[in-house]
């Protein structure tokens, strides 16, 4: 999962249907932008909290909430939430955003946010920037968030990337060199369709390889968000958007 936002009603949505496509969750990933936008940023750390085996990874979000980077750069609509959220944060959830680290490595996969040379601001959205990454990880392949879109690309044998832009209930093999997965934001998607958007990772763990990845949209209360966010006083363009999904 990636780019949660704090949509809390989004990821319980996304919890029950992957856990009614697949007999058990064995792992939880989370890639990061687990807060802001949305309005239930402790309810969202606490409920993540309770998840089995779970690998979290900071996003830019989680440094603009706890003012780890400057906020100079930030369009002040932006500014505005992120202001709401530090005001927000329960001493225990902060520690536990602090805590996460930028990366992580578990099997043949490296999570990130936004992409392993800049963990925190890169958009990995082509197969040129995908390219010039490579170097800058060592396992086969790399998950990230920070688009808000899925996406899937393999290297073959010669370099050549192959892209995907997957559905709901698409399934990528990933007999694959080296490869990229975006699984699509659970909070905020900006592909057009508002559904929250996951993927499952199949992983041999026994030879240590990733096999496939299924991804997924499941249905939420859309206007159960939209109204906690207008009672928080969120900008509307962000309430606006999550009907949209862009
Ligand atoms: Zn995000």
């Amino acid at each position: 999962m990636s780019d949660i936002h704090a949509n809390l009603a989004a990821l319980e949505a996304v919890w029950q249907h992957a856990s009614s496509q697949t007999e058990k969750i064995e792992e939880t990933w989370v890639l990061g932008d687990i807060v802001d936008y949305g309005p239930q940023p402790n309810q969202v750390v606490d409920y993540l909290r309770h998840l089995p085996n779970l690998s979290v990874v900071k996003g830019n979000h989680e440094a603009m909430v706890l003012s780890e980077i400057s906020l100079r750069y930030i369009n002040p609509m932006i500014l505005e939430v992120t202001r709401w959220t530090s005001s927000q944060l329960t001493k225990e959830s902060a520690q536990f955003l602090r805590n996460l680290p930028p990366t992580i490595q578990h099997y043949d996969v490296t999570l990130c946010h936004a992409s392993p040379r800049d963990p925190m601001w890169e958009y990995v959205t082509s197969v040129q920037i995908a390219q010039e990454n490579l170097d800058h990880f060592t396992t086969s392949g790399c998950v990230v968030g920070h688009t808000h879109m899925p996406f899937a690309l393999g290297f073959a044998e010669s370099n050549q990337g192959v892209v995907t832009r997957p559905k709901d209930g698409d399934n990528v093999g990933l007999n694959f060199n080296r490869w990229f997965i975006n699984p699509g934001s659970v909070g905020q998607p900006r592909d057009q369709d508002p559904r929250a958007s996951y993927a499952l990772l199949h992983i041999d763990t026994q030879h240590n390889q990733s096999t496939k990845v299924e991804f997924h949209r499941a249905d939420y209360d859309i206007r159960a968000t939209q109204e906690l966010m207008l009672d928080a006083g969120i900008p509307p363009f962000f309430i606006y958007r999550l009907a949209q999904g862009h």
